[in-house]
C-alpha cells in the first residue's frame, strides 16, 4: 500500500476481507489495465495499482465491501433466512441488490465509472471470472459487482488525474 494517510481500522478490515476472499490489489489492478490500456499510452499496471489503492481509501468503498462480503459470507454458510437464503445462493439475476450496492462505489468518481461499470460486468475479465465460476461452491453474489465497481472507479479517477485534474479533496 502506498498510501501515507492514516489506515484506519475500518480500511484496514475491508482490505484483510478482500484478501482474504482472494481478491487481491493485482487483480483490481489488471481489471482497470483491462478497461483502459486502449486509452492511455503507456499506461502500467503500477499506474493502475495506485489508483485501485485510492479508491481503497473512500469511506463509502470500504462500507459496501465489508456489507457485501458479510451477506456473501453468510450465504456460503447458510446462515441467512429464507427467502434471503436461496436468492442470494443462486445470485438470482432479478434480486438487484448487489448491483445497487455496487453503484455506491461506482458514484465515487463521477458518471464514467458507470460505462466502465457495466462494459466490465459483461465481459467479466480476469478475477470477475473467477468470482462467478459457481463450481467451486462459494458465494460472491455481491463481492463481484463490488470488485467490477472498485475497478470502475478506479478507471474514472486515472482518467481524470490523466486530463490534470485532482479527484482526491
Ligand atoms: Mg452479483
Amino acid at each position: 500500500m502506498e498510501n501515507n494517510h492514516n489506515v484506519t481500522p475500518l480500511e484496514e478490515t475491508a482490505r484483510k476481507w478482500l484478501t482474504d476472499r482472494g481478491v487481491t490489489i493485482d487483480d483490481m489492478a489488471e481489471l482497470v489495465y483491462y478497461l483502459q490500456s486502449k486509452y492511455h499510452d503507456d499506461l502500467t499496471l503500477e499506474d493502475c495499482k495506485t489508483n485501485v489503492d485510492k479508491v481503497l481509501t473512500k469511506r463509502e468503498v470500504q462500507n459496501a465491501i465489508l456489507t457485501g462480503i458479510q451477506l456473501d459470507k453468510f450465504a456460503e454458510l447458510n446462515q441467512l433466512e429464507e427467502p434471503l437464503q436461496s436468492t442470494i445462493s443462486a445470485d438470482e439475476g432479478l434480486y438487484g441488490v448487489d448491483e445497487i450496492i455496487a453503484l455506491s462505489i461506482v458514484n465515487v468518481y463521477g458518471s464514467i465509472g458507470f460505462t466502465n461499470y457495466g462494459y466490465i460486468d459483461k465481459q467479466k475479465p480476469g478475477i470477475l471470472k473467477k468470482l462467478n465460476d459457481k463450481s467451486l461452491g462459494e458465494c460472491h453474489t455481491f463481492l463481484d459487482d463490488i470488485v467490477g465497481a472498485i475497478a470502475a472507479a478506479a478507471s474514472s479517477r486515472l482518467a481524470h488525474s490523466a486530463a490534470g485534474e485532482d479527484e482526491d479533496e
